[in-house]
C-alpha cells in the first residue's frame, strides 16, 4: 500500500512496513518505529514507559508498543472484522495511520552520545566518527566548482549534531550499500517535497572497515553538496544529482586512497572476474592525480564523471530526485 501522508510517506522503512516487506513487530527499532509509537499516542493509546526516558518516543518496539497495536487493532476489528489483532505493525494498521494522521511531525531529538541504545542513534555517531577521522583532512578539492575539504565535513557532522541531518539503520536493496535521502527528495507518487528527508541510510551502524569509512566520505558528500546547493542558489533549482554523484566519488575515492593507498573493491557490484568496478577504479585515478601533484586532470574526471552518469541512467536513477545509493 502506497503512503500517501506528508507524516510518514517521505520514509522508506515506514513505506516498507505498509508493504508487509516486512512489517514492523516487537525487537524492531529506530526511526520508524518512533514515529509509529508517535502515531499510538495520536490515537489516543499512550505509551509511558516509551516516553519516560526522553519525553518522546524511544523506538523500541517492546512490549508496550505490542501492547498499544494490539488495542488499537481492537478497536479497528471492532468496525471492520477482516481487520488482524496481532501486534505487528504491516499494511493494514500502517494503511489506518496513514488516513487518519495527514499532518508532519518532528519527533524531538534522541542525544547521539553517551547512552547509546538504539540503532539510529548509533549510526549517527558512527558516522560523526568518520567525518572526526584525522586523515579526512587530506580530502581536499575543488570538483566542478564545489570545493570539499575539512570544512565541508564539519559542516555535515555539525548539520548531524543539531538533528538537522539524521541516520536510520534498515534493511537496503541488494544492490544498495547506503543511500543517502536528499532535503529536496520528492515522493515519486505525488512529487511533493518529502518531509523529514537529510538522512543517511545504511543497513548496518558497524562502521569498521575502510571501505565502510569511504561509504560514509560518500554520503557525506551528497550531504554537503544539498545544504550548499540550497542555501546558496537563488532560482532553487535543485542540485544536479549527476554532478553530486561525481564529486561524491572523488571525496570516497580519494579518501580511500589515503587510508589503503589504493581503490575500493566494491562487495555489492564487484565480481571477481570482471575486475574493480570502473568507477572506484576510475575515481582513484583521480585520487592518485589529486594526492600526488594536487591538479585532477579535466580528461580524467570527465571520464569519471561520464561512468557515473552511464550507471545512474542504468540504475533509472537519473531526473530521479528521491535516490541517492553509492552504486
Ligand atoms: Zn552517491
Amino acid at each position: 500500500m502506497r503512503l500517501t501522508s506528508p507524516r510518514f510517506n517521505w520514509n522508506m522503512r515506514l513505506q516498507q512496513t505498509a508493504d508487509n516487506n516486512p512489517p514492523m513487530k516487537h525487537g524492531d527499532n529506530g526511526l520508524y518505529v518512533r514515529h509509529v509509537q508517535q502515531a499510538l499516542i495520536d490515537l489516543s493509546h499512550p505509551l509511558p514507559k516509551s516516553t519516560a526516558k526522553h519525553g518522546s518516543p524511544d523506538g523500541d518496539f517492546g512490549n508496550e508498543t505490542k501492547n498499544a497495536v494490539i488495542e488499537f487493532q481492537r478497536k479497528q476489528r471492532a468496525t471492520d472484522p477482516d481487520f488482524d489483532v496481532d501486534g505487528i505493525v504491516g499494511e493494514q494498521t500502517m494503511g489506518v495511520f496513514d488516513r487518519l494522521l495527514r499532518t508532519p511531525v518532528t519527533l524531538a531529538r534522541i542525544p547521539t552520545s553517551g547512552d547509546l541504545t538504539d540503532s539510529d542513534s548509533n549510526l549517527a555517531q558512527a558516522i560523526i566518527n568518520v567525518l572526526e577521522h584525522p586523515r579526512l583532512a587530506e580530502v581536499n578539492f575543488i570538483v566542478q566548482g564545489t570545493h570539499i575539504n575539512k570544512t565541508s565535513f564539519d559542516e555535515v557532522r555539525d548539520a548531524m549534531k543539531r538533528g538537522e541531518v539524521t541516520a536510520e539503520q534498515h534493511a537496503l536493496p541488494a544492490n544498495v550499500s547506503a543511500v543517502y535521502f536528499a532535503r529536496d527528495a520528492l515522493n515519486r507518487v505525488t512529487g511533493e517535497v518529502l518531509v523529514g528527508a537529510n538522512t543517511f541510510v545504511m543497513s548496518s551502524s558497524r562502521i569498521n572497515t575502510d571501505s565502510d569509512r569511504a561509504v560514509v566520505v560518500h554520503e557525506a558528500t551528497h550531504a554537503f553538496c544539498d545544504i550548499r546547493a540550497f542555501g546558496s542558489d537563488p532560482a532553487g533549482a535543485p542540485f544536479s544529482r549527476d554532478k553530486s554523484e561525481t564529486i561524491a566519488h572523488v571525496a570516497q575515492g580519494t579518501f580511500h586512497h589515503i587510508l589503503t593507498g589504493g581503490p575500493q573493491v566494491d562487495p555489492l557490484t564487484s565480481d571477481p572476474t570482471l575486475g574493480l568496478n570502473p568507477i572506484f577504479l576510475k575515481a582513484d585515478e583521480v585520487a592518485r592525480q589529486l594526492l600526488g601533484t594536487r591538479a585532477i586532470q579535466t580528461l580524467t574526471l570527465n571520464e569519471l564523471a561520464t561512468l557515473v552518469r552511464a550507471n545512474r541512467t542504468a540504475l533509472g536513477q537519473n531526473n530521479n530526485t528521491n535516490f541517492d545509493g553509492v552504486i
